[in-house]
């Protein structure tokens, strides 16, 4: 755990109460302060105050006196679409709002650093896609070369969670929007930004506040090195505004698709092909084609950044390579779960949004795409680019027929129910085929999360397998 500093003996309120609001409580503790928590849910609540923590209904009047700050945990609306009536409470009391990752930058260093040869580095990868999976690729390769790695925060342990890293070791951060929106600190000493596409909007009021929220983690403190996906205007106005120059190498771009060179500093994908150039020289070549655990374009985007990331650390390029090839990929991530009669089977239940899924769509060929559950704002045309690549749509979620009428030039069949969709995507299969499951969409009509979307998939695989 890391001890928060900078509150002993003060009260510190902490709202919500799930796994990061939680463990806020106990570093707080940890720390010397008093932790004050609240959650509208009752058995969060009592989860809080088995572990001896205070309970105090935030949203009465005077419940913000005598208290030096206010902990969000990053499920609740802090801004938009409304901001959650304690958090304006909190700002109306003068109360300063922060979340566990401004907890955690504040906290971090300690003294004993002082007596370090090399002192604990944090790397944070934002983005709306791609973010854990880069994050798990930077902390497997970490690992390969024999580097303490930890990875935290969305992924793996809470942030506070974490053991305080001794002598060269690392924190592998993932953030989302909603957390690099609030932190009052954000300092790491790498900045990974893999790219951005229209997500959360209701959080953010737009894709203007989404970005806005991203780009604070450049902004505030602003890393050694900032590692930025330029597939968009907005990466490459972020690289533009970050760098003082085409030759300043504190900026490291990052393409799947283009090729990059220039005086700067840059690592690229073309054709399966992984290139570092820096100072107008190519400096590596890797052979992505046949890393199992990173299949498609997009997931050569992923690679690009985690290499950038961990050769900002100074790890060698051969080293990288090697620990690439035994990365296995993420659950519910582009990941291969099954392979028989010539068919494969890829469970992707995590692409779901319209961005993702048509990554997905174009990582493979000869398709039985399974998608639908609870359509995202922006429509579907966005997977028009893929439809080249797929059979037939199997289309699953409550609202199957309306989701397979919007996908105009594919064959769909609705089948509502995900046993439906396999068994019937397995007798429709030839050899060559892949069954996909990259849903566009969330799945809270039928599920709830998309991990339990994904193992459905799995399990109905297996029984058509006969398994
Ligand atoms: P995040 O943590 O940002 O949600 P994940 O690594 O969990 O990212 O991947 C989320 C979804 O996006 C998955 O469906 C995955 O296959 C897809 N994906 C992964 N990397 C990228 C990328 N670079 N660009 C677009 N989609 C991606």
């Amino acid at each position: 755990m890391i001890p928060v500093q900078g509150y002993d003996g003060r009260q510190v309120a902490v709202l919500g109460l799930g796994r990061s609001g939680l463990s806020a409580a106990r570093a707080l503790r940890a720390g010397g302060a008093t932790a004050i928590c609240w959650d509208d849910n009752p058995k969060a609540r009592d989860a809080a105050d088995a572990e001896g923590f205070d309970i105090r209904d935030l949203t009465r009047d005077g419940a913000f006196d005598h208290v030096a700050s206010l902990i969000v945990s990053p499920g609740i609306p802090h801004l938009y679409p409304a901001p959650n009536p304690v958090v304006a409470k909190a700002w109306d009391a003068g109360v300063p709002v922060d979340n566990d990752i401004g907890l955690f930058f504040r906290s971090l260093a300690t003294q004993d650093w002082d007596g370090f040869d090399t002192v604990p580095r944090v790397i944070a990868v934002t983005g709306s896609n791609g973010k854990s999976t880069t994050a798990a690729l930077i902390h497997h390769i970490l690992q390969e070369t024999g580097k303490a790695s930890q990875l935290a925060g969305n992924i793996g342990r809470g942030v506070l969670d974490i053991d305080p890293p001794g002598d060269g070791g690392v924190v592998v951060l993932e953030l989302s929007s909603y957390q690099t929106d609030l932190a009052r600190a954000l300092t790491p000493d790498v900045a990974v930004f893999t790219n951005l596409s229209p997500d959360h909007l209701d959080r953010h009021a737009g894709l203007g506040g989404y970005f806005a929220a991203k780009r604070r983690l450049f902004a505030e403190g602003g890393p050694d090195r900032a590692i930025i996906g330029v597939d968009e205007p907005e990466g490459r106005y972020l690289a533009n505004q970050l760098a003082e120059g085409a030759e300043d190498d504190r900026v490291m771009r990052v393409s799947s698709g283009q090729k990059l060179g220039g005086p700067g500093w840059s690592v690229f994908a073309r054709k399966g092909f992984l290139s570092e150039w820096r100072k107008e020289r190519q400096v590596a070549s890797i052979d992505l084609r046949a890393i199992k655990g990173l299949p498609g374009a997009h997931n050569h985007q992923n690679a690009c950044a985690a290499y950038a990331a961990v050769r900002a650390l100074g790890v060698g390029p051969r080293q990288i390579e090697t620990a690439l090839a035994t990365f296995g990929g993420l659950p519910h991530r582009s990941q291969i779960v099954a392979e028989a009669n010539g068919v494969t089977f890829v469970n992707d239940s995590k692409a779901t949004n319209v961005d993702s899924a048509v990554k997905a769509l174009l990582a493979f060929r000869n398709i039985r795409w399974i998608c639908g559950g609870l359509q995202k704002e922006g429509g579907l045309d966005g997977l028009i680019p893929g439809f080249a690549n797929v059979r037939k749509a199997y289309v699953i979620g409550r609202e199957a027929d309306g989701f397979a009428v919007q996908l105009g030039g594919v064959e769909t069949e609705a089948c509502t129910t995900m046993e439906i969709a396999v068994t019937r995507a397995v007798s429709e299969s030839e050899t060559g085929d892949v069954i996909l499951l990259a849903p566009a969409a969330a799945s809270f009509d039928q599920y709830d999360n998309f991990e339990q979307r994904g193992e459905d998939f799995v399990a109905r695989v297996q029984e058509a397998l006969g398994g």
